[in-house]
């Protein structure tokens, strides 16, 4: 059976009498002899960190499981799409998060499913894990209704790598922009749709639109910043429908301050990696961004639900 980071891990899970499991292997975990429960917690996040800190002077085991290796400040992802930070600004490592507690263990994997009977959890690279407790603190991902093919053409923005690929799109599209002769194609590399008009998408399309402006301007000066399109496209007839319709409103006109064309009732019917079509028409863009709507992670949807 293979191992992974030093954590003990068991294909073959026991219980005691009472339930209790045991981790046959926690040797190498803690000192056998304190028999602690092991609480197995999914996702580094605000959730997850927030329940291993207020484990900290419990008598248990936290072993915290992620498949990335940093914890981020989601917020400000926007900014690393857009240049304005860097992505270990807002990015910090989930070991050095915990180093301090030391009744925490960190795992990097990703948990593929779990056997709620045996209280075991399944890793993706086919170890498993077994646990007393366990807590899905998975977040959510982009969620692309049916259509996830769009993915490949339409960025989400939910991880470091999604800000970072939009990042590239975006100012590779500037520098081809520049010494493209062809007036179509230069057109469609200085346009940037973001499709959704929540709040990723608004703070996105003004940041975008910033950035266009703002580059061109001061580094390529063989483009005009007046034919930097940014395009947001919301089914909806209006922006940030949660929240008041004064705020939808004012949010319109501050992003078509910042030079953004805000279009409303406007669904998207096709992506394809020259742009997108809609109700409406056709956009050639370069760069693409989904801001469209989020689902339980994957591991979440997984997990049979006790609605008791
Ligand atoms: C662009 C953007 C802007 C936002 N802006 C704001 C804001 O201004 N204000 C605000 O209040 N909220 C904002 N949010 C929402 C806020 O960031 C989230 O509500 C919050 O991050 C959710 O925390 P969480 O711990 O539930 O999930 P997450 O922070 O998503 O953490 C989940 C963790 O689980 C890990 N994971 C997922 N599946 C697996 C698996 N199968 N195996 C192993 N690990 C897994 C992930 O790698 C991740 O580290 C924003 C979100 C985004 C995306």
């Amino acid at each position: 059976m293979k191992r992974a980071a030093g954590i003990p891990l068991s294909s073959t899970p026991a219980t005691t009498g009472g339930g209790t499991k045991i981790p046959r292997d926690s040797v190498q975990l803690t000192d056998p002899k304190l028999k602690r429960k092991r609480v197995v917690i999914i996702g580094a996040g605000f959730a997850g960190l927030q329940v291993v800190r207020g484990l900290a002077r419990a008598p248990v085991d936290v072993v915290v499981i992620d498949r990335e290796n940093h914890h981020v400040f989601q917020p400000l992802l926007y900014q690393v799409a857009t240049a304005g930070l860097s992505a270990t600004s807002i990015a910090v490592p989930i070991r050095s998060v915990l180093r301090k507690q030391s009744n925490a263990r960190v795992l990097l994997a990703e948990a593929t499913a779990v056997d709620l009977p045996n209280r075991t959890l399944q890793l993706g690279d086919g170890d498993q894990l077994d646990y007393d407790y366990l807590v899905v603190a998975a977040g959510a991902e982009s969620h692309y209704f049916g259509r996830d093919e769009w993915a490949e053409n339409a960025t989400g923005l939910k991880n470091v790598r999604d800000a970072l690929s939009i990042r590239e799109q975006l100012l590779g599209a500037f520098e081809r922009a520049e010494r493209e002769p062809d007036d179509r194609k230069r057109a469609a590399l200085l346009t940037a749709v973001v499709i959704g008009g929540g709040p990723t998408g608004v703070e996105l399309a003004g940041a975008i639109s910033d950035l266009g402006r703002e580059v061109v301007a001061r580094e390529c000066p063989r483009i005009d910043p007046e034919d930097v399109r940014v395009i947001l496209v919301e089914m909806a007839e209006r922006v940030l429908t949660p929240f008041d319709a004064r705020l939808s409103a004012e949010a319109k006109r501050q992003l078509e301050e910042l030079g953004v064309e805000v279009r409303l009732g406007t669904p998207v019917t096709e992506v394809d990696d020259h742009g997108v079509s809609t109700d409406a028409g056709r956009i050639d863009a370069a760069t693409v961004c989904w801001a469209s709507g989020v689902k339980p992670a994957g591991l979440t949807g997984a997990v049979p639900r006790d609605r008791s």
